[in-house]
């Protein structure tokens, strides 16, 4: 495995390792175990989604120290301005959060639609801007009116010429009501790259074509409106593994801005890049996400943009960014409990030898006795040779079930023991590696907090808490606990993950899954009604010390039925009415059923204990 999990790739020194355990590298830097254990002792079982305000802060200054360090450096005369685009993660906990952390920052909202407008409208201080994007009907422009009556600065980012015209609409009913500002989504011919490119491009769902952005030009002309188009705007896409598609993106943005300018759109003046800056959730070198870094990111944007407005002779625009992966991504991490390995009966103990063995059973019991260093490569072909046969033999009658079970964990046990004593990193050991591996089953819903891992297969980083001063050596896949096959994160030969051996019964061991601070918790689904986790802020106090705030339980049970419109009511009587009738407990035990009942259902559905090895 990478060293420490790859932390000096993917944690951003925002974790650092402690002897044996993952630390937030924060103030007194509480290990993740000790906040872990202190929310159990607390009384909150299943998984944990814990965030950190002070991630959120680091993000939203780093980004905008970077942009005005390069405007500095270009002596570039445009502004630098951000929102934050509410899809990403439109959760009360982080947005209040987001908004305590920004408030020195001129730092707006972006909405894509009425529920997130509301938000925008309710959570952005007066004079911050908020952008709205996305597919607009007239209540939704209507909306915006209103909000900029309210003294907002929102500007409606138009997607189609329909919405321009509902604009001009909207206005002509009441021509004293202030008007918001306008943007302009151009439709790239350029488009980006990676699992996420679908936002640009010709195809691209959104933006104007050349041609309608000349005829949304005629028309705001016409109404008189040319005063409010201020922004031109484009999106190519999320997680841009590189930036060359984005440095096309800009130039072509660039150019439409300042023939638009130079066309008679005089109020233009500022320039929106979307989001699309990426984050590295990758564990291993050779399995990096990102090719540059956001210094070099602010540079390319200055600089381009600073070109094209010489070249045109124009002003330099404003430079506007929508990140979001960029900002919320490492603010959450979720604990996970491990309940259970599924692999562990292949060990010695539960050999069944007998009196007089089949010939390849003996064999194989020899060659696990003689194993050593110097014949392990040999031994190792010998038994995966022979595994096969005895498959073979069973399949035809000729061995039973005990030297079935024998053989396997023989060679379960010869795999694994040469892995250890040849460690030479081969494709062949790494290939066997996936035959012996361990499975873990862990306390979570992949579908409900790793959405896009199920969705997109994208990677989060994972590693244990607790234990980092012992080599871990089990080659691990994760196995949630819903009953679909989906919810596992297998093992990846080119990017293996190592796990501890660990007795279950008698130790616990939790996972950390980081950076699901984006998009994840509101792309998460109740697959197998299983909800979002319980949710917690992390703060630290004048001496440094963390504390827990805004703390929100997972649903419990007859919440989440309510959600699916079973009326708790019904539900209640129903079982109880079942408890009261039935002829086969005794009235003294109906009591105790009926409390037991009462509290399982106001509890959180995620396993509450270690599940009995059958
Ligand atoms: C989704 C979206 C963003 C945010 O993209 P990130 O990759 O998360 O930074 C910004 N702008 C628009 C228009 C979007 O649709």
């Amino acid at each position: 495995m990478e060293k420490h999990y790859g932390i000096n790739i993917w944690a951003d020194n925002n974790f650092i390792i402690k002897n044996n355990t993952i630390n937030v590298n924060h103030k007194r830097q509480p290990s993740l175990l000790k906040i872990t254990q202190t929310l159990r002792e607390q009384g909150h079982t299943g998984p944990l989604l814990l965030r950190f305000p002070h991630l959120i802060k680091k993000q939203i200054s780093t980004l905008y120290t970077e942009f005005n360090r390069a405007r500095e450096e270009f002596n570039y005369q445009g502004k630098f301005q951000a929102v934050f685009p509410l899809k990403v993660n439109q959760f009360s906990n982080f947005i209040q959060s987001l908004r305590e952390v920004s408030k020195t920052y001129n730092y707006g909202l972006e909405a894509g639609s009425k529920a997130e407008l509301i938000i925008a409208m309710t959570h952005t201080p007066l004079g911050a801007p908020i952008t709205v994007n996305g597919f607009k009907d007239k209540e939704m422009i209507s909306l915006c009116f209103m909000a900029a009556s309210m003294g907002h600065n929102i500007t409606i980012t138009i997607e189609g010429l329909g919405e321009l015209e509902t604009i001009i609409l909207v206005h002509q009913e009441d021509t004293n009501a202030l008007i918001p500002k306008i943007g302009m989504r151009i439709r790239l011919h350029s488009s980006g790259i990676g699992i996420w490119a679908k936002s640009g491009g010709y195809t691209s769902k959104f933006g104007l074509t050349s041609t309608e952005l000349l005829e949304a030009y005629d028309l705001l002309k016409k109404n008189d409106l040319l005063a409010q188009l201020w922004m031109v705007h484009f999106h190519i896409g999320s997680q841009m593994s590189e930036i060359n598609p984005l440095k096309k993106a800009l130039r072509e943005a660039g150019n439409i801005y300042a023939d638009l300018k130079n066309r008679g759109a005089y109020a233009l003046s500022a320039i929106n890049i979307g989001g699309g800056l990426a984050v590295e959730y990758g564990q291993y070198p050779h399995k990096k996400e990102i090719n540059y870094t956001l210094a070099e990111f602010a540079n390319d944007v200055v600089f381009l943009i600073k070109e094209i407005a010489k070249n045109k002779s124009i002003e330099e625009p404003d430079i506007f960014t929508e990140s979001g992966r960029f900002i919320a991504a490492s603010h959450a991490v979720l604990i996970a409990p491990v309940l259970e390995l599924f692999s562990q009966d292949y060990q010695e103990k539960s050999l069944r030898l007998k009196e007089i063995n089949p010939p390849l059973v003996k064999e194989l019991n020899d060659l696990w006795q003689d194993l050593n260093r110097a014949k392990a490569r040999e031994y190792l072909h010998d038994a995966l040779d022979h595994m096969e046969s005895l498959l073979t033999l069973f399949d035809l009658g000729y061995i039973d079930l005990e030297d079935r079970s024998n053989a396997e964990i023989l060679v379960h046990l010869i795999i694994k023991k040469s892995i250890l004593l040849l460690s030479d990193g081969s494709q062949e050991l790494l290939k066997l590696q996936n035959k012996i591996q361990e499975r873990y089953l862990v306390n979570f819903s992949a579908f409900q907090s790793l959405a896009d891992f199920w969705g997109l297969k994208q990677h989060f980083p994972v590693m244990p808490i607790d234990k980092l001063n012992i080599k871990a050596t089990n080659p691990s896949s994760l196995w949630d606990i819903t009953c679909d096959s989906d919810g596992e994160i297998p093992f990846d030969e080119t990017a293996p993950l190592y796990l501890h051996d660990v007795d279950i019964d008698n130790e616990e061991y939790f996972l950390a899954f980081f950076l699901t601070g984006a998009y994840q918790e509101v792309l998460g689904m109740k697959h197998n009604l299983f909800t979002h986790p319980t949710e917690v802020s992390i703060t630290f106090d004048k001496l440094g010390d963390f504390k827990f705030s805004n703390l929100v339980e997972a649903q419990n049970t007859l919440e989440v039925l309510e959600d699916m419109d079973y009326k708790k009511k019904y539900l209640n009587q129903k079982l109880t009415s079942q408890i009261e009738n039935a002829s086969l407990i005794s009235p003294n035990k109906k009591n105790e059923l009926l409390k037991q009942l009462h509290i399982y259902l106001n509890e959180n559905s995620y396993l509450k204990t270690v599940i009995a090895t059958g």
